[in-house]
C-alpha cells in the first residue's frame, strides 16, 4: 500500500503496518508532516508543530521494532495534541492571545501517557479560545475548515483535533469536552469522539476551562482506536484530586460482544421536534439497526434537558470566570505595555489578551457568583444539575445506553452563527447533558446528509460503562460502514 493511502487508515491498520515493517514509523510520521505542509493552510488545524519531538519518538519506535521488541499498541501512531494540553518544551496558547508566547514548563499527566507508549506528537492543534465555542470560530489566531467541505465548521471547540483526524493530518487526536467539545466536531467531521466519565482521565495540565465539566478524550477515525487511545490516557493521578481512584478495565475488551438483550433508550426530547430531516432519518436507521442487532429499544423521556443550556452557561461560566483568573499579565503570558499602575495593567492585559467570547463569559460568570445573585443563579442551577443527574440514575436502570443525535443539524456554514451566540449555543443542546451528570458519551459517524456533510449519532451510557458504551457504539460502526475516507481533504 502507498504511504500517503496508509495514513488515511486507521491506526490498528497502520500498527499492522508497522510490525510487518511494510513501513517504519519514520516514514509514517514524514508522510504525514508531508501532509500537513501540503494542506494545513487551507485547513487551519494545527497552531504549531512538534517536529522535533514526534521525529525523534517515531526514531524510538523504530529502534524498538528492528530490535524485535514489543511496542505499544498505539506506538509510532502519529497524535494531534489540543493546544490547551501541555506538553513540555512547546508552546500551549490555548489559541489566545495572552498565552501565545507560553512555553509548557511541564508535561500533562496525558501528555506523559503519550510519551510512555512511544506515541509521536505531531502538532499543537488548534481550538476555540480556552475551548468556548461550537465552531472553532473562536480561536484568536485563525479558523478551521471542514475537510469535507472548506465552506463549513469543522464543530468545536476541538476543531483542529477532527480536522486534523478527517483530513490525514494525524491518525488518532486528543481534544477536551466541557459540553461538547470532543463530540461536536467527531460529529460534523465524520470521526468518533469520546468523552469518557468525569474523574476517569487526568486533567492535570489542561488548561481549565470548567473544572467540573472538563474531560480530555479521543477523536478518532474508528471505535476500535478510541478504546486504544482511552486505555492509554485513563487512570488515576494524585495530581488530579477529582481524578477517581479506580483501576480502569481494558476497553476493548466487550467490543465485539453482541447485542441481545442490550435494552437502548431513544431521548424522547431529543428525537423528535427540531431535527434537520436527514439527522431525524439517520436516528431511525440506527434504531432499526440495533433492533436487527437484536437489541431492545425503549423510549426514555429526560424533561429537565430544557434547561439543560440554561444550567450549563451559568456552571461553565462560573467556574470559567475563576479559572481565568490567573491571567492578569503578571505570572505568565502576555502583559500590556505602556500602563502606570498595577490596576491598569491587570485591565489592559485581559482588555487586549482576551477575545470576545471569552470576555462575554468571564462576564456572565462574575454576575452569576456576585453576591445578592449567586443563590438565583449559581446555587440554583447547581440544585437543577442535581435533577438532571436524578433523571439519568433513573433512565439507566431501565436502559443501558440512551440514544440521540449528537447534534439537531450538520455542519454550518462558516460566518452563519458567530454574530448570534444564544444560536451557537444552541447546537450543544444534545450534548452538554453529559458534562453535567459526569457519564460518558460519544459520537459516531452513520451517513451523510444531502449535501454530503457527515452525521453523528450520540450515545451515552452510566458512569464508569464506557466499555459498555464502546460495545453498543463498535456494533453500529460494523453495521453502517461508514466511509470517513470520503473527506474531500483526505486523499488530496
Ligand atoms: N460549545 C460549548 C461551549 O462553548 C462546549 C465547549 C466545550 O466542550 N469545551 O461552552
Amino acid at each position: 500500500m502507498e504511504i500517503s493511502e496508509l495514513i488515511t487508515k486507521s491506526a490498528s491498520e497502520q500498527r499492522k503496518a508497522l510490525l510487518n515493517k511494510e513501513v517504519s514509523a519514520s516514514e509514517l510520521v514524514d508522510a504525514v508532516y508531508k501532509k500537513v505542509e501540503s494542506i494545513d493552510d487551507k485547513i487551519g488545524a494545527y497552531n504549531s508543530l512538534t517536529k522535533e519531538f514526534a521525529i525523534e519518538t517515531a526514531k524510538k519506535v523504530d529502534e524498538k521494532i528492528a530490535k524485535n521488541e514489543e511496542i505499544a499498541p498505539l506506538a509510532g501512531i502519529p497524535l494531534a495534541l489540543k493546544d490547551n494540553i501541555n506538553l513540555k518544551s512547546y508552546p500551549t496558547t490555548a489559541s489566545s492571545k495572552i498565552l501565545a508566547n507560553f512555553v509548557s514548563p511541564y508535561d500533562a499527566t496525558v501528555t506523559q501517557k503519550l510519551k510512555s507508549n512511544l506515541i509521536p506528537i505531531i502538532g499543537k492543534a488548534n481550538l476555540d479560545e480556552f475551548a468556548m465555542g461550537s465552531s472553532n470560530e473562536n480561536s484568536a489566531f485563525k479558523i478551521v475548515r471542514n475537510p469535507w467541505n472548506l465552506n463549513k465548521v469543522p464543530g468545536g471547540s476541538s476543531g483542529g483535533s477532527a480536522a486534523a483526524v478527517s483530513a490525514g493530518e494525524a491518525t488518532v487526536a486528543l481534544g477536551s469536552d466541557t459540553g461538547g467539545s470532543i463530540r461536536l466536531p467527531a460529529s460534523f467531521c465524520g470521526l468518533v469522539g469520546l468523552k469518557p466519565t468525569y474523574g476517569r482521565v487526568s486533567r492535570y495540565g489542561l488548561i481549565a476551562f470548567a473544572s467540573s465539566l472538563d474531560q480530555i478524550g479521543p477523536i478518532t477515525r474508528t471505535v476500535e482506536d478510541a478504546a486504544l487511545l482511552l486505555n492509554v490516557i485513563a487512570g488515576h493521578d494524585e495530581k488530579d484530586s477529582t481524578s477517581l481512584n479506580q483501576t480502569p478495565p481494558d476497553f476493548t475488551k466487550d467490543l465485539k460482544n453482541d447485542l441481545k438483550g442490550v435494552k437502548i433508550g431513544y431521548i424522547k426530547e431529543l428525537c423528535s421536534e427540531g431535527l434537520a430531516d436527514d439527522v431525524s432519518s439517520a436516528v431511525q436507521k440506527a434504531l432499526e439497526t440495533y433492533k436487527s442487532l437484536g437489541a431492545e429499544i425503549v423510549e426514555i423521556s429526560l424533561p429537565l434537558i430544557k434547561y439543560s443550556i440554561a444550567i450549563y452557561y451559568i456552571v461553565a461560566t462560573a467556574e470559567a470566570s475563576s479559572n481565568l483568573a490567573r491571567f492578569d499579565g503578571v505570572k505568565y503570558g502576555y502583559r500590556a505595555k505602556d500602563v502606570d499602575t498595577l490596576y491598569d495593567m491587570y485591565v489592559k492585559t485581559r482588555a487586549e489578551g482576551f477575545g470576545e467570547e471569552v470576555k462575554r463569559r468571564i462576564m456572565l460568570g462574575t454576575y452569576a457568583l456576585s453576591s445578592g445573585y449567586y443563590d438565583a443563579y449559581y446555587k440554583k442551577a447547581q440544585q437543577v444539575r442535581r435533577l438532571v443527574k436524578n433523571d439519568f440514575d433513573n433512565a439507566f436502570k431501565k436502559v443501558d445506553v440512551l440514544l440521540s443525535p449528537t447534534c439537531p443539524n450538520t455542519a454550518f456554514d462558516i460566518g452563519s452563527k458567530i454574530e448570534d451566540p444564544l444560536s451557537m449555543y444552541l447546537t450543544d443542546i444534545a450534548t452538554i447533558t453529559a458534562n453535567l451528570a459526569g457519564i460518558p458519551a460519544m459520537s459516531i459517524p452513520v451517513g451523510q446528509d444531502k449535501d454530503g456533510m457527515p452525521i453523528g449519532i450520540q450515545l451515552q451510557a452510566d458512569c464508569l460503562n464506557e466499555c459498555k458504551l464502546l460495545n453498543v457504539a463498535f456494533k453500529l460502526e460494523e453495521a453502517v460502514q461508514f466511509n470517513y475516507k470520503n473527506s474531500s481533504m483526505i486523499a488530496v
